[in-house]
């Protein structure tokens, strides 16, 4: 396996439109297998321990047939980063065109964020808005901003523990999604998330692949949504492979954050909300990364490899 990941091994460095989780650039490996290439891009600062899920789903992308498809295409939402102008905010809109559904950074700042998501509310009227506050809550400060923000389709990961998501829900009568609960546990399979999310966030990379997250669904039997962890094209389409591979799919999907990048390997438009699920031949036209940085790729993916045994 590991011959066939150096093989076709290329690692290139996308630039982002603008600064998203900290980072102006998204430097991902791809490589080629029977079916096709595949995404492997943990972020950089990820353990080998945690990256191994990433390569399991990206080794799964390349030799396994895809799952039965349910849809051709999948409605997405905008994704909106922890912006602040008036301006940015609304280039980002533009980035989605007939998106009717805006999932909105906050948890940094409560006077930003709440002003955030009246601007968003200004420019989007028709919108419905879901925030994403990764974790960075207690119970009170939850319980509170989502008294003064509004009506909201859901909020993702407002406080960091099932233990305080559980007492949220018990206080507020808005849905809660699951995210970093499930793709940072140890073993998402252990969690008892009985009374504490309503929905789980299917990322297909963090994971550990589409049978992975097809299981954990299962197991925890909740309705779930499905979202990108910031990949290139090529993790888009597993992604998007993912979210059409659900019988039921309720949730516009957070799988659009390619507008967010300045340049990517190929082009999957947004079409009226909706992403085509359709095959992608990368263009790596003058995006190749450093052979110091290529050499950085090529041990992480080793030593991440090893792991998986
Ligand atoms: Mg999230």
């Amino acid at each position: 396996m590991l011959d066939l990941i150096l093989d076709s091994l290329r690692v290139i460095s996308l630039p982002m439109k603008a600064n998203f989780r900290g980072i102006n650039h998204r430097e991902v490996a791809l490589f080629k297998g029977p079916q096709g290439w595949a995404e492997f891009s943990p972020f950089l600062e990820y353990s080998d321990e945690e990256s191994s899920h990433w390569l399991a789903c990206a080794i799964e992308a390349a030799t396994q047939v895809p799952p039965k498809l349910y849809r051709s295409s999948i409605g997405v939402n905008a994704t909106m980063p922890a912006l602040n102008s008036q301006s940015e905010i609304a280039d980002v809109l533009e980035g989605f065109p007939g998106c009717t559904t805006v999932k909105i950074k906050v948890g940094t700042n409560e006077k930003e964020d709440l002003e955030r998501i009246a601007t968003v509310r200004k420019l989007s009227p028709q919108s419905k808005i879901r925030i994403d506050v990764n974790g960075l809550w207690s119970v009170e400060q939850a319980a509170k901003f989502l008294e003064s923000c509004g009506e909201i389709e859901y909020v993702e990961q407002p406080c960091a523990t099932v233990a305080e998501l559980r007492e949220l829900k018990s206080r507020v009568n808005v849905k809660i999604v699951g995210d970093e609960i499930l793709r940072k546990s140890e073993n998402p399979f252990e969690l008892d998330l009985d009374g504490a999310i309503d929905i789980l966030m299917l990322k297909v990379q963090p994971l550990g692949g589409i049978k992975n997250a097809h299981a954990l669904a299962s197991h925890h039997k909740l309705p779930v949504v499905v979202s990108s962890a910031l990949e290139c094209a090529v993790g888009i389409i597993y992604g998007l492979t993912l979210a059409a591979s659900f019988e039921e799919m309720s949730y516009d999907c957070g799988l659009g954050t390619g507008s967010l990048l300045a340049r990517d390997v190929a082009d999957i438009p947004i079409v009226d909300g909706k992403m085509q699920i359709q095959p992608v031949e990368p263009n790596f036209g003058g995006l190749d990364v450093s052979a110091e940085r290529f050499d950085w790729w090529k041990n992480r993916i080793m030593r991440t490899a090893a792991l998986l045994g």
